[in-house]
């Protein structure tokens, strides 16, 4: 399973019996004899790939012919790849519409696929074939990987989670779709500069991407604006306004070892085609004549835009409604096909249909099923509101209270009236439930409304919407569901304590251990003597008996330093600064973010650089050599998280050079931190910081897939670092910080002046306001640390209460290193733990708990 790759394959050689002649410098196609150019949309064996890629090369070109340089091969290998998928595509939809089974929709904006050749030929079990064939066509099939640019349709955990998710979908061959929109360009990509971060467009489709399959038959009208209008019969309907469409693009997701593959399907917006005005084109005003075409291009251009003008946040509204509107139409298009017109029964449709909503974002979801089927299937609004209420659930990501959706009651009656009359009579039916049932909640009620009628500023609470109306409210680790419950939804739970779930995140093994560290993942089948553990993630638990193995030691080191040692190129690579892969290599890569609380390690590691130049010689010979490495990008608004980054560089840029500490300490910030870097670095990280603010970090999935990857974790009791620190072990997790119980208190504490802060934690900051790091005003960063501070949250994040534990704890880290027997057995126990971190558990639990899907296998 894990797969095989040729040691080092020469770019320019090619390995067959019958040609040893070298190639010229620029690499062209082999001659016919030796591998003939065949259309084969399923080979096997090496022989048939390379002539597939052959034929691609050839005859559906992109480039000039004859040259067949590695971007060229890249590009044929994908589509010879994609041939193997769409046969399984159209042979998995096939089924599924032969059988009808009750098919999952999960609607995301998010999608951090990263690149897909390895995965997808991993999961086809085709890594051998391809690897040989590349190299009989003269090419390595590591350097033809490194081709690839990640397709980044998202900004972190939760976009990760949604491609983990579709990995897993497919892998236990369950019936669903991904829905998601295919922005021009991704979130950002990241350059580090002296200045910091700076951000420059993400062109994943600069040239195009060999995953995608346009579907020309495939478009849905999409209307703006607009007005409401009384028909004599009593209905309602939308009219008028700005009628765009939305064009399907399929990406094909294959299951490990199974035929299942399954479709994430992104949808574009166009102007519908009579927009093209000849008339004006022709009398010269060229730019009209394309007016709907340009304001539909703005709409899938980024993911995210500033919302910080008017125009901003209805342009964020316009992409929401896209992704749920041509979602449900396509939804209830398949279920109408697979049905005789007169034998449409809809009370049959939640039997058929469960929409997941990944966080907020497709909330409209809700009110665009309900218009659906009242106004446009003719459905009563009991009878619609019956179904919509059967079919949507919805996954909460966030109890931070800024990071709540919400929307101008105005802006949503203006683009999409007839939702927001949808939208207040649920909140009006709400209320009115409320107070003939439950009299008890009445005075909760302003609260507890969809609607906040504020008379200033109405607005339209999302996640009300969401939670009165879905079946299933689930949070996505123990302590994030409990603290759901408990705190942010506590009346709807005592409303409806049914309707309240935990799903704890996961990863899937497949990318993040058998495709990112295949040394590492051979060891385990070694061991395990079954491969069975990427699909059964829990059998990792084997590997427990084997922790003080003198023998399994040794291995598990050696993969550990040869994925240190290809992640030490990979640094000075892009960023120039060396590093010896013999040090303790100490992560945090994430969203930089202040509840993330980066602040607090890179105070920590000022203040291990400030011990380290007050030593002698002598004691600077006991100190554990460390390579704390930051990564991640910050929102391109968030001034505070970027003079985050700014000061890991500028503390990098000091720390890095000075001849006294030498190897002992180095500072790196990673550059565009994304999957395919994450894939580099989690493997060859020995330590990672999860390091949250308690209660803040809904689940994290970072963390699971460190500790996948043998990699010990310190952390706080946040998120699923609870559940983490059960499976594997107390022992083995470096733990610090308050509790999420007592960040209240020392939130108040904090604020009232009772406070002392540790001498450390001053010592610290006293370096930075010293200007050792250089002359930046760090002034606003320094001051959100303070008590009582008018500039800053009153250390809202507990950076100065958590740091004398977090210290404490790195002293220990230091210690466990040195003693590499214990370091290797927790590095073990922490794999071996891993178990019931697979998206394959979390979404199994799904299907059973809140879907209600079964596996539906192609024969
Ligand atoms: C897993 C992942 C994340 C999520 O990281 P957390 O530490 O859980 O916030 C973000 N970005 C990328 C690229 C990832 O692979």
């Amino acid at each position: 399973m894990a797969p095989n790759l040729p040691a080092s394959v020469n770019g320019g050689t090619i390995a067959t019996e019958s040609q040893v002649e070298p190639l010229p410098e620029t690499t062209t196609l082999p001659p016919t004899r030796s591998v003939p150019a065949i259309a084969h949309p399923t080979p096997e064996d090496a022989f048939g790939v390379a002539a597939n890629i052959k034929y691609h090369a050839q005859y559906t070109p992109h480039f000039s012919p004859f040259k067949f340089d590695p971007e060229q091969a890249f590009y044929s290998t994908a589509e010879s790849v994609r041939d193997t998928l769409i046969q399984r595509w159209n042979d998995t939809y096939a089924h599924f519409h032969k059988i009808d089974p009750k098919q999952t929709y999960y609607i995301s904006m998010e999608y951090l696929q990263g690149r897909a050749l390895t995965n997808a030929i991993g999961n086809l079990n085709l890594t051998d074939a391809y690897a040989g064939a590349l190299s009989k066509l003269g090419h390595g099939l590591e350097i033809i990987m490194e081709q690839e640019r990640d397709a980044a349709l998202g900004n972190g955990g939760l976009g990760r989670l949604a491609s983990c998710f579709l990995d897993s979908l497919a892998t236990l061959n369950l019936p669903a779709w991904g829905y998601g929109l295919r922005y021009k360009y991704g979130l950002f990509a990241q350059r580090i500069t002296k200045k910091g971060q700076e951000e420059y467009a993400e062109d994943w489709l600069e040239k195009f991407s060999p995953w995608e399959i346009v579907r020309h038959d495939v478009v849905y009208p999409i209307r703006f604006f607009g007005k409401v209008q009384a028909e004599s019969d009593g209905s309602r309907k939308w009219v008028g306004g700005e009628v765009m469409q939305a064009l399907a693009y399929d990406v094909p997701i294959p299951g490990y070892m199974t035929k299942n593959t399954i479709s994430l399907r992104i949808w574009e917006a166009k102007a519908p085609p009579q927009d093209f005005d000849l008339y004006s084109f022709n009398s010269g005003e060229h730019e009209k004549a394309a007016i709907l075409q340009s304001k539909a291009n703005q709409i899938c251009a980024v993911l995210y835009p500033g919302d910080a003008t008017e125009d901003g946040k209805l342009l964020r509204l316009k992409q929401q409604y896209l992704l749920c509107s041509a979602s449900l139409q396509d939804i209830i298009a398949r279920f109408k096909e697979r049905r005789p017109k007169h034998a449409i029964k809809w009370t049959d449709f939640p039997n058929k249909v469960a929409v997941q909503m990944n966080d907020t974002h497709p909330t409209l979801a809700i009110p665009e099923l309900m218009r659906i089927l009242m106004d446009e299937e003719g459905l009563g609004w009991d009878e619609a509101w019956a179904i919509t209420g059967s079919t949507v659930a919805y996954t909460n990501h966030t109890v931070l209270p800024e990071a709540l959706e919400k929307w101008s009651q105005v802006v949503m009656a203006k683009l999409l009236p007839r939702h927001m009359e949808i939208i207040a009579e649920i909140d009006k039916q709400f209320c009115q439930m409320v107070k003939s049932s439950r009299p008890d909640l009445v005075s909760k009620l302003e609260q507890m409304r969809v609607l906040d009628s504020n008379p200033h500023k109405p607005l339209v609470r999302m996640a009300h919407l969401c939670v009165v109306s879905s079946h299933t409210v689930n949070g996505v680790a123990e302590l994030h569901s409990d603290i759901l419950k408990r705190e942010l939804f506590s009346d709807f739970c005592s409303l409806w304590p049914n309707k309240f779930q935990n799903k704890t995140n996961g990863v899937t093994p497949r990318r993040w251990l058998c495709f990112c560290s295949p040394e590492l993942s051979a060891i385990i089948t070694k061991w395990l003597q079954t491969d069975k553990w990427v699909t059964n993630l829990d059998l990792l638990a084997g590997l427990r008996q084997f922790a003080d193995d003198e023998q399994l030691h040794k291995e598990w080191e050696a993969a550990k330093f040869a994925n240190k040692v290809r992640l030490a190129e990979y640094l000075l690579k892009v960023t120039g600064v060396k590093v010896d892969p013999t040090s303790l290599f100490d992560t945090q890569v994430k969203r930089i973010h202040e509840y993330k609380r980066q602040f607090l390690n890179i105070l920590g590691v000022i203040y291990r650089y400030k011990k380290m130049k007050e030593m002698g010689p002598e004691e600077r010979k006991g100190v554990v050599p460390r390579v704390v490495m930051f990564g991640g990008k910050a929102f391109a608004t968030y001034a505070q998280a970027k003079r985050i980054v700014k000061l890991v560089t500028d503390v990098g840029s000091v720390v890095n050079n000075d001849p006294d500490i030498g190897n002992l300490l180095k500072v790196v910030f990673v550059p565009n931190y994304n999957v395919t870097a994450a894939e580099l670095i989690i493997p060859a990280s020995e330590l990672s910081q999860h390091i949250s603010t308690a209660g803040m970090e809904a689940s994290g999935t970072s963390n699971m897939k460190f500790a996948l990857n043998g990699c010990l974790i310190i952390g706080t009791l946040d998120g699923a670092n609870v559940e983490i620190r059960e499976e594997i072990g107390n022992q083995n997790f470096f733990l610090f910080g308050v509790q999420a119980d007592d960040v209240p208190r020392c939130r108040e504490e904090r604020m009232a002046g009772h406070f002392t802060p540790d001498p450390r934690f001053e010592e610290a900051k006293q370096m930075i306001r010293s200007k050792t790091f250089g002359d930046f005003d760090y002034e606003p960063l320094l001051d959100s640390l303070e008590g009582n501070s008018g500039y800053g949250r009153g250390d809202y994040f507990l950076v100065g209460v958590d740091f004398p534990s977090y210290i404490e704890a790195q002293k220990e880290i230091d210690i466990a290193y040195k003693d590499r027997r214990r370091w290797n057995h927790s590095s073990i126990l922490s794999t071996a733990g891993s178990g019931k971190f697979s998206s394959d558990r979390t979404i199994s639990q799904y299907a059973t708990d809140i879907w209600n899907i079964q596996e539906c296998r192609v024969p």
